[in-house]
């Protein structure tokens, strides 16, 4: 670590134990409520920024019991969505709430209906319902009728027994799905909306099919891909 970093991450630090310290004094809150007692991720005997914020996330973020997944056919950046996604660490509007952060409203950015958390957003969202539609009728496999939450699109990959080229065609679809997803969310908070709702099922079948002929030696041809993708 570099001085200047050594230097901002004790500044953070000092300011998260004095805001502690503040609110330890005022009386307002137990102070058994305060004793926030951080895992030593080095043995050193100090205390670390890291250590904090991963205390902090683990005790107000929900959490998974899910395994870890990496594979070598979707992109670096894709595999560590997918990871977020599954541990339900990424920052949706009920997760910052969950933080403590002050926010104006948890409703879901697309909708306006439902709440912006994982399982909405990916599943339940009237895009997402729409977008898993497509893919079930582009891939013609018999696709459970609809996924309860995220990790249940996993679990179903997983307790099938296709061949692995199938395998990896479906991961790849259920990946760019995702991701997507994502991007669509993302964009319609940040970007006020440049990415069209009508143009993310082109996309799905576009990142996935990229995805597969840089990385897979089951990459199909793009009229395949296209016609009959499993
Ligand atoms: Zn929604």
């Amino acid at each position: 670590m570099t001085s200047v970093q050594k230097g901002i991450s004790q500044k953070i630090l000092s300011n998260i134990v004095a805001s502690v310290k503040s609110l330890q004094d005022s009386g307002d809150i137990p102070e058994e409520t305060l004793q926030l007692k951080f895992k030593n991720s080095r043995n050193d005997g100090n205390c670390h920024v890291l250590d904090a914020r991963k205390s902090l996330d683990d005790s107000h973020l929900p959490t998974s019991s899910y395994r870890t997944r990496w594979t070598k056919v979707i992109p670096l950046k894709i595999n560590i969505f997918i990871w977020r996604l599954i541990m339900d660490r990424l920052p949706s509007r009920i997760n910052f709430a969950l933080k403590g952060f002050d926010i104006n409203t948890n409703i879901c950015l697309i909708c306006s209906v439902g709440g912006d958390l994982r399982d909405h957003t990916f599943i339940f969202c009237r895009v997402a319902n729409t977008i898993w539609r497509r893919i079930r009728i582009w891939t013609a496999i018999p696709w459970p009728d609809s996924f309860i939450i995220t990790e249940d699109a996993f679990d179903w990959m997983d307790s099938s027994n296709d061949p692995l080229s199938k395998k990896t065609h479906i991961y790849s679809i259920v990946a760019a799905t995702l991701w997507w997803l994502l991007r669509f969310r993302n964009d319609m908070l940040h970007e006020n909306g440049t990415i069209k709702e009508r143009d993310l099922f082109v996309n799905i079948r576009l990142s996935s099919f990229a995805w597969l002929q840089a990385r897979s030696k089951f990459a199909p041809t793009w009229t395949t891909w296209l016609c009959n993708p499993l």
